[in-house]
């Protein structure tokens, strides 16, 4: 039997009817990756994964997601399994212990085949930063599966496995998510703990999921949200069974769409979809508001000064002392910090690590840096009066459909630009996600969905009953001779 494109509850019924084994699902899995085109995983643990696969055979394992096997982006901490976060400074990187994330998905007998390729250090929206090359997308190997998570989204995608992690600042879940035709979901800001979590911008920085739809990713999230002691910003109140709601009637709920985002620019085929899916709700008995969020719009040159300062000072541990890489033939101390981050450091990241630093120097802080945590606020003020007013929020995840491998690279604005619709979630922190709704060049496209704080049921719910009425999640890429 193929497992390939099988959703996770899918997987979870055959194991429970011992219709397959957890060994054969792994084992299919690895062949799968095998020869897979689309350079997804930067390290498998094959052996591991089998073991585990045994021991659930066997009946030595429980829980909600047992013999599952999943990928963990290479972004978490894996005790005793390289985490690279995409870059050559954490090459030859093992860590000692899991990251919380990890620790609770592996708690509910969940199998880690491997970690994902992704975008250095999380910085980039095509995975085309990465030291480890390229992803590619499955319905396309031109083009890119969007980024940073784009591993996690292309394996989703391609059916390599039911489901991955991914982590996301400014978009990295969605918009690969939206170019890969899948569902991933961003929880509230300190929802998932961050401890383990290789940091790139630590008050913008969520761990979420990915899968083929919205009561998949539901599940996953009832064990990648938790409270950590570990994380000071971690939220202490308890956590919702995220299944509880998914099948809550629609009727009279109201979407807020946003006025300041301008749907009419973006191309026919993507207007097309977002009036058809407006169509769907409605015939769901949702009504539709528009709100406006003013300041909306200064989103991607806010986040664009917050992110780099903070990245700036994140990615001052990696100086070649304590673990990661370090360069040869030095002659002191000065030498090897700046020898070995030049040669370990990719562009994209020391391009952020030179903005955040000169927006955090002493003569430019007022003009950016504290110019930037105030139009923060504004922002998070709109979608708080905003979401005062509707249920949930809807836009587009991304302007278009996968772009060709190369065609940003060169300008690194327009790369930005591509988190145009993700980026204000993240400075809010309110919980977001994206569910497929169509295609564009035929290529996929995303639907996001806004909540309000902790709200991640109430979108998971709108997710649900859409895609209980549509059928683009269904929809799997023609992988030719790489299936
Ligand atoms: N694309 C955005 C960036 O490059 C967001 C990345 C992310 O969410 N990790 O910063």
């Amino acid at each position: 039997m193929s497992i390939r494109f099988k959703t996770l509850a899918e997987l979870k019924e055959l194991l429970e009817k011992k219709e397959i084994s957890s060994y054969e699902l792994v084992k299919e899995t690895f062949k799968n990756i095998s020869s897979s085109k689309t350079n997804s995983f930067i390290t498998l643990d094959e052996e591991a994964a089998l073991n585990k696969a045994r021991d659930f055979d066997e009946g030595k394992v429980d829980g909600d997601l047992a013999g599952i096997p999943i990928a963990q982006k290479d972004l978490f901490c894996t005790k005793n399994l390289r985490t690279t976060c995409g870059s050559k400074i954490l090459e030859n990187f093992i860590p000692p212990y899991d990251a919380t994330v990890v620790d609770n998905l592996l708690a509910a007998g969940s199998i880690c085949v491997g970690k994902t390729n992704m975008d250095e250090f999380a910085m980039g929206s095509s995975n085309e930063t990465s030291y480890y090359g390229t992803v590619r997308n499955p319905w396309d190997l031109e083009r890119v599966p969007g980024g940073s998570s784009g591993g996690s989204a292309a394996a989703v995608s391609e059916g390599l496995v039911c489901a991955a992690t991914g982590t996301d600042t400014g978009g990295s879940i969605r918009q690969p998510a939206a170019l890969c035709g899948i569902t991933g979901i961003k929880p509230t800001y300190g929802r998932a703990s961050r401890w383990g979590m290789i940091a790139f911008a630590s008050s913008l920085d969520q761990a979420g999921a990915f899968a083929r739809n919205a009561e998949d990713c539901a599940l996953l999230l009832n064990h990648i949200c938790s409270h950590d002691s570990k994380d000071s910003t971690s939220i202490s109140e308890e956590r919702e069974n995220y299944l509880d709601n998914i099948n809550n009637n629609l009727k009279g709920k109201k979407i807020g769409i946003i006025k300041e985002f301008d749907i009419s620019s973006l191309n026919k085929e993507v207007q097309d979809s977002f009036e058809k899916s407006k169509k769907i709700f409605e015939a769901l008995g949702a009504n539709f508001v528009e709100v406006s969020m003013p300041n909306i719009k200064l989103s991607v040159p806010t986040y664009y000064v917050i992110a780099p300062a903070e990245c700036s000072s994140n990615l001052s541990r990696f100086d070649g002392v304590k673990y990661g890489y370090r360069a040869k033939d030095v002659d002191n101390l000065e030498e090897l910090y700046i020898k070995s981050r030049s040669e370990g450091f990719g562009d994209e990241v020391k391009r952020r690590i030179l903005i955040g630093t000169y927006v955090l120097s002493a003569g430019f802080y007022d003009a950016y840096y504290k110019k930037a945590q105030q139009s923060r606020r504004m922002i998070k003020n709109d979608f708080v009066d905003a979401l005062s007013e509707v249920d949930v929020i809807m836009s587009p995840s991304s302007p278009s459909s996968a772009f060709k491998i190369g065609s940003k690279t060169e300008d690194p604005i327009e790369m930005y630009l591509e988190d145009l619709f993700t980026i204000s979630s993240n400075l809010a922190g309110v919980p977001a996600m994206s569910i497929p709704h169509g295609f564009s060049d035929g290529l996929p496209i995303g639907l996001q969905l806004i909540g309000n704080y902790l709200e991640e049921s109430k979108i998971l719910n709108f997710a649900h009953q859409y895609q209980k009425n549509s059928d683009w999640h269904f929809k799997t890429p023609n992988l030719g001779e790489s299936s």
